[in-house]
C-alpha cells in the first residue's frame, strides 16, 4: 500500500524524544485524536496543559496536545513567545504539549513561524485556485523542509483544499461561501493529486465541517463516508476543523474514519467570555486581574477535559 505520511524518527528537541509526527502516526494506529485547542491569552494556555494533565492521570498514560494560534492570536500573545511559554513548560514537565501556527495565509508568515520555531504549521490557500494553492503550498513545504533538516528537528506541514468558513465565532447561519452539500465537500481525487504535488503531511477536508459553531451549539452531521474516502485517497492523516459543535458519536466516526487531530477554539471562545462576564458582574469590586481571570481558565479547562476523553476514548 502506497503511503504518503512520511516516518517519524525520535528527536532531540521534543519531550522524550517523541515528535509530533510519532505522535500523529499512533493517534492513527490506536484510533484516536490529538486535541488541538486554540490561545489568545495566558488563560488559554494553562486550560490547554492543565486539562492534558487530568486527562493523562485518568487514563494512565500520556495524551498529548496541541495549542494552536491563528495570526491573529499569535500576534495578541506575541509569536515567539508563545513558542517560549510552550518551551518552559515543555522542560519543567515533559509532557508532549505542541505548538500549531493555524491558518496561516501568506508565505511570509509561514516563514515566520517556521523561524521561530513552531512545531507545525498550516497554509491556508482555500481561497485560491486549486493550481495557486498547490504552487503556494509548494514554496512552503520547501522552505519549511530546509530549515527543519538544517536544525535536525521536524516541522509537520498541513494544508487544506475546500473552504469552510473563516471566523470562530457562534453563527446565526452556514457561512457564507460554504456549501456543506455533496458536491461541495472536498473531493478524494483532488486531495491526492493536491497531496500528491505538495508533499504536505497532513490534509484539512471539507467534510460537512464549518468554522464556528452555529448558535445552539449544534453543527451538522459531518460526512462520515466522505472522511473514509479522502483518507484511504491521500493516505495522509485528516485534520478536522471547526470541531466546536460537532456531537461525541460524530467525532467517534470521523478518528474511526481516520481523522487524526481535531481543532476546537469557538466552544472555549464562548466558554471564556461567559465566565469572565459571570465573575465580573458577580465582583464588581474585584480589581486583582487573577482573580478575575481565575474563572476563565477553569470553564476552559472543564471543555477541554471533556473534549479530550472523547478524542482519546479516555472514560
Ligand atoms: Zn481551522
Amino acid at each position: 500500500m502506497f503511503n504518503l505520511f512520511k516516518k517519524g524518527k525520535p528527536c532531540t528537541t521534543v519531550p522524550g524524544g517523541k515528535s509530533l509526527r510519532l505522535w500523529v502516526e499512533e493517534a492513527l494506529e490506536s484510533k484516536v485524536a490529538i486535541g488541538h485547542f486554540n490561545i489568545s491569552n495566558i488563560e488559554g494556555f494553562w486550560a490547554v496543559v492543565r486539562a492534558a494533565e487530568v486527562v493523562s492521570h485518568e487514563a494512565g498514560r500520556q495524551i498529548p496536545v496541541i495549542i494552536g494560534v491563528s495570526e491573529g492570536e499569535r500576534d495578541f500573545v506575541g509569536v515567539s513567545q508563545v513558542r517560549s511559554l510552550v518551551d518552559s513548560y515543555r522542560a519543567q514537565t515533559g509532557n508532549p504539549v505542541f505548538l500549531n501556527a493555524d491558518h496561516t495565509y501568506s508565505f511570509e508568515r509561514v516563514k515566520e513561524v517556521v523561524d521561530a520555531g513552531y512545531d507545525a504549521f498550516i497554509y491556508d490557500g482555500t481561497e485560491q485556485s486549486f493550481d495557486e494553492n498547490v504552487s503556494a503550498t509548494r514554496k512552503c513545504v520547501q522552505y519549511a523542509r530546509s530549515v527543519a533538516k538544517a536544525q535536525g528537528r521536524d516541522i509537520l506541514i498541513e494544508a487544506e483544499i475546500g473552504f469552510i468558513g473563516k471566523s470562530s465565532k457562534v453563527l446565526d447561519g452556514i457561512p457564507e461561501g460554504v456549501k456543506i452539500s455533496e458536491e461541495f465537500l472536498t473531493k478524494p481525487d483532488e486531495a491526492r493529486a493536491f497531496a500528491v504535488a505538495t508533499g504536505i503531511d497532513m490534509i484539512a477536508p471539507a467534510v460537512g465541517n464549518i468554522h464556528g459553531m452555529l448558535k445552539g451549539g449544534k453543527d451538522p452531521a459531518l460526512n462520515i463516508a466522505r472522511v473514509s474516502e479522502i483518507s484511504k485517497a491521500t493516505s495522509l492523516p485528516l485534520v478536522l476543523h471547526g470541531g466546536s459543535g460537532n456531537s461525541a458519536d460524530d467525532f467517534r466516526l470521523a478518528i474511526d474514519a481516520g481523522v487524526a487531530i481535531i481543532h476546537v477554539n469557538t466552544e472555549l471562545r464562548v466558554a471564556f467570555r461567559d465566565a469572565l462576564l459571570a465573575q465580573v458582574s458577580a465582583h464588581p469590586d474585584e480589581v486583582a486581574p487573577y482573580k478575575i481571570m481565575r474563572p476563565t481558565v477553569e470553564a476552559m479547562q472543564k471543555v477541554i477535559e471533556e473534549k479530550l476523553r472523547t478524542f482519546n476514548k479516555v472514560r
